[in-house]
């Protein structure tokens, strides 16, 4: 009981804006009736051109096109529609384009899981999200996904398929899904595209509903204020399932102006550095550990990397001496990108002066973007003085998908986005990040949710209470540590132990503590909850004698 059904239940899966601002933002033509997975129709030889390659293959626009509409074709054959949940975790590939773009015509909705995620990971997204579909890889060098595959269909009741790009061993091989391609209705601009995940919550990860609208009100806006255009060639090396990557202008913002996403299946420079030399990559995007990975590895590479024009750096803060550094050493712009997949971007401008791209985080992408930074009493910071960031605007979601029970929102009753992150607004209207009021680890990028991984910890037999903080890392900025009260304190367990625990529970390996802290007592509160400043004061001064 798939398909034309189902029409209106793609809206349904977004939380709406009130129609007074949905009024406006069409009236003001910030949403258009443009919709994820059309080819750019102003190129009149379009489908010759190429439009995603990667180190083994091309794949031109042509050849997307008929790839999506047949892939679309099969999954439709396989009983899948419009408005059904699909987890799609593949590596950056020919095969990850080609199934977001089928999806996107069949006005299936994809839900992104990252390729570090493991079975407890995909057991919730499959959960929350409803999901009949798990589509993954065969497998890479420190994971099966079939095996994966296998733990989710134990563990949650919704899935009717999993497919497998690769040899699929028990499952269905995602290069059999296909069909004559059909004629199937478009989908809407309101109507939801893709879900992201939240990187900000304390949780598990939340999942945000994007549209069609508000997403390429992103990629328009996003592709004029970083210059592509049909001749860039944008490097893919962060996981494509990352607004970063994705959306920053990112692979979508390539694609619907005819330009080449190159992809990476890692951001090592020794897998990237040769990809930019043989693809001519103009722009690319990359976490600050990674930069700093880049610019040693440049020092000393062969690789001619000069058709580099555009860096871009988000995802955790930049260290602005390593900021220095990159224009000297790739010849090209730095850009700083600092947002949520909730929505608000900022970036710092490609004529801005030095000074604002080393020591800023950017400012809003769009006049549209509504910010706010609030004191701890409630008051408006005044310019370099501390707040939190809250945010609305036409491409910042008014909620999650199924939030779940208990926790507290982050959306304001005005509708306003509470990011968590503690900022200091500047005279011109930039953002520093200054750190967060939430309980997230930024670990170079990726997101730690603490009570999540206090969860897994608290699961081990060994445990009798776990508290998470994040400790300062000079490369990653932060680290995790998990700080826990062992049940038998003569036989405490050792890091090497908490984490092979972690794994046995299928928690993904970017989650695993860095360091594990023995304490007698967790500190609390006046109410009784976990003391995390006083605990993070007490790992001060215990400073590396755990
Ligand atoms: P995600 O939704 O996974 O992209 O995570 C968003 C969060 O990452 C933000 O709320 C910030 O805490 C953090 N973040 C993103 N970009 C930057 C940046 N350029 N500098 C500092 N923190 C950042």
């Amino acid at each position: 009981m798939r398909g034309e059904e189902h029409l209106d239940e793609a809206c349904d899966l977004g939380v709406p804006w009130p129609e007074a601002f949905a009024e406006e933002y069409r009236a003001r033509g910030y949403w258009n009736e443009e919709v994820l997975g059309s080819l750019p129709a102003q190129l009149p030889d379009v489908r010759d051109r190429q439009a995603v390659v990667t180190a083994t293959r091309t794949l031109t626009y042509g050849g997307l096109d008929r790839a999506a509409d047949r892939l679309a074709a099969g999954l439709r054959g396989l009983g899948l529609g419009a408005a059904d949940r699909v987890v799609v975790q593949l590596p950056n590939d020919v095969e990850l384009v080609v199934l977001c773009t089928a999806l996107f015509r069949l006005r299936a909705i994809p839900v992104l899981a990252y390729p570090g995620h493991r079975s407890a990971e995909i057991v919730h997204l499959v959960n929350s999200s409803g999901a009949v579909a798990y589509v993954c890889a065969d497998e890479t060098a420190d994971c099966d996904y079939r095996t994966i595959a296998k733990d989710v269909l134990a563990a949650t009741g919704s899935l009717r398929h999993v497919l497998v790009a690769g040899d699929p061993g028990p499952f269905t091989a995602l290069s059999e899904v296909d069909g004559e391609p059909l004629d199937l209705p478009a989908p809407r601009a309101r109507d939801v595209a893709l879900f992201l995940l939240s990187g900000g919550t304390s949780g598990p990860p939340k999942l945000i509903p994007r549209t069609h609208a508000d997403y390429t009100y992103q990629l328009r806006q996003s592709s004029r204020l970083c210059g592509f255009g049909a001749a860039t060639r944008y490097l893919c090396a962060l996981p494509m399932g990352h607004n970063f990557a994705l959306a920053c202008p990112g692979v979508l913002g390539t694609l619907r102006l005819g330009g080449t996403a190159v992809l990476a299946p890692s951001a090592d420079p020794e897998v990237c550095f040769p990809l930019v030399e043989s693809a001519g990559v103009t722009v690319t995007s990359l976490t600050p550990p990674m930069v700093s990975r880049w610019l040693e590895a440049a020092e000393r590479t062969a690789y001619d990397l000069r058709s580099l024009e555009l860096l871009q750096v988000g995802e955790a803060r930049l260290a602005p001496l390593t900021g220095a550094k990159v224009p000297a050493r790739f010849g090209c712009v730095l850009q700083q990108v600092y947002g949520m997949s909730e929505g608000l971007l900022n970036y710092t401008r490609l004529d801005d002066p030095l000074s604002t791209v080393l020591y800023t985080q950017g400012r809003p992408l769009a006049a549209a973007d509504e910010t706010r930074v609030l004191r701890e009493d409630g008051q408006e910071a005044a310019p370099g003085e501390e707040g939190e960031l809250f945010t609305r605007g036409p491409y910042t979601v008014r909620g999650y998908y199924r939030p779940g029970e208990g926790d507290r929102s982050p959306f304001t009753p005005e509708g306003f986005f509470r990011t968590g992150d503690v900022v200091r607004r500047t005279a011109t209207g930039y953002f520093e990040v200054v750190g967060r009021t939430g309980d997230v680890v930024n670990r170079g990028g990726e997101k730690v949710p603490a009570r999540e991984l206090e969860e897994h910890l608290l699961a081990d037999p060994r445990i009798d209470s776990a508290a998470v903080v994040g400790v300062p890392h000079p490369d990653l900025g932060e680290q995790t540590c998990a700080c826990v009260v062992p049940q038998d304190a003569a036989k405490p367990p050792t890091l090497g132990e908490v984490r092979a625990g972690l794994t046995d529970r299928g928690v993904a390996p970017y989650k695993l503590p860095d360091r594990l802290v023995l304490l007698g007592r967790i500190p609390l509160t006046p109410v009784g909850k976990t003391d995390k400043r006083e605990l993070r004061a007490q790992l001060r001064k215990r400073n590396g004698k755990s």
